[in-house]
């Protein structure tokens, strides 16, 4: 179905972002991986994928958090028709706790790269008159949690850039949505567990359910899997007039 599409997928060596470069390379996509660790194993990961798949699928090392790496992975990348917005960084702590240089880099990393992307990627989607970008935002793209001050202002934030270029290039082929998924155990999330843990004096499987399952009606974590099917829907041509919007894949959270 992506077939001739170049998809880059920034922070994807693991977690949401993995997953999602594996179901673009499924659907016939030339993916490039990124992080910011090139190592062997980041280089291996793409091989891997590349012999699973039949894709082509290449590594690039840029850091999310310096605009001129964004823009360079584009470059780097040869430009791409499907930009998959999803590096992302947290941190929890008071505001007035909050440690300076951890709100600059979840802004950088979480908001401030998919400015970057997206502008280098738009002038190249504009020719072919094709593109899609996909932003992965947050439930608390949508609605807040105490002591992730940061993140809720990023993923706030990445829903209005989704918003702003949706409407620039309204009409032009390309279309530009949020995704803002619930809880997915990944790193990011198994990394909050044994603060939480003891923060609460909890065993692990009663911080998952009480905590963070709390808001999460259906009490199950999504899985990168299912984002990674959202992302292709968003790419296929059913989603062509689907633009400007946030798509919630959270067990019914944002209903509530
Ligand atoms: P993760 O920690 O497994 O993955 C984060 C990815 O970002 C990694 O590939 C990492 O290499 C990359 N990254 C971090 N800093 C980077 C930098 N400076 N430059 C380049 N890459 C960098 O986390 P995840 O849960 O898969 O999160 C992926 C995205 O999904 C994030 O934007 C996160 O906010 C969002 N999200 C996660 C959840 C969840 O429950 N896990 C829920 C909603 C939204």
């Amino acid at each position: 179905m992506l077939k001739g599409k170049r998809a880059v997928v920034t922070g994807s060596n693991s977690g949401i972002g993995h997953g999602i470069a594996l179901e673009l390379a499924k659907a016939g996509a030339e993916v490039i991986i990124n992080s910011f660790t090139d190592r062997d194993e980041d280089h291996a990961m793409a091989a891997q994928m590349s012999a699973e798949t039949g894709a082509t699928v290449r590594y690039i090392a840029a850091d999310m958090s310096k605009g001129e790496d964004c823009r360079a992975l584009i470059e780097k990348a040869g430009g791409c028709d499907i930009l998959v917005n999803n590096a992302g960084i947290q941190h929890v702590a008071p505001v007035e706790d909050f440690p300076v240089e951890k709100w600059n880099a979840i802004i950088a990393i979480n908001l401030s790269s998919a400015f970057h992307t997206s502008a280098a990627a738009l002038p190249g989607m504009k020719a072919k008159g094709w593109g899609r970008i996909v932003n992965i935002a947050s439930a608390h793209g949508l609605t807040a949690s105490p002591f992730k001050s940061a993140y809720v202002s990023a993923k706030h934030g990445v829903v209005g850039l989704t918003k702003t270029i949706a409407l620039e290039e309204a009409g032009k082929g390309i279309t530009c949505n949020a995704i803002c998924p619930g809880y997915v155990l990944t790193p990011l999330v198994e990394n909050q567990i044994p603060d939480t843990m003891k923060q609460y004096n909890m065993d692990r499987e009663t911080v998952i359910r009480q905590v963070l399952l709390d808001r999460q009606p259906s009490k199950q974590f999504v899985t990168v899997e299912e984002l990674g099917g959202t992302t292709v829907f968003l790419c296929s041509d059913a989603a062509a007039q689907i633009t400007g919007t946030t798509i919630s894949v959270d067990g019914g959270w944002t209903a509530m």
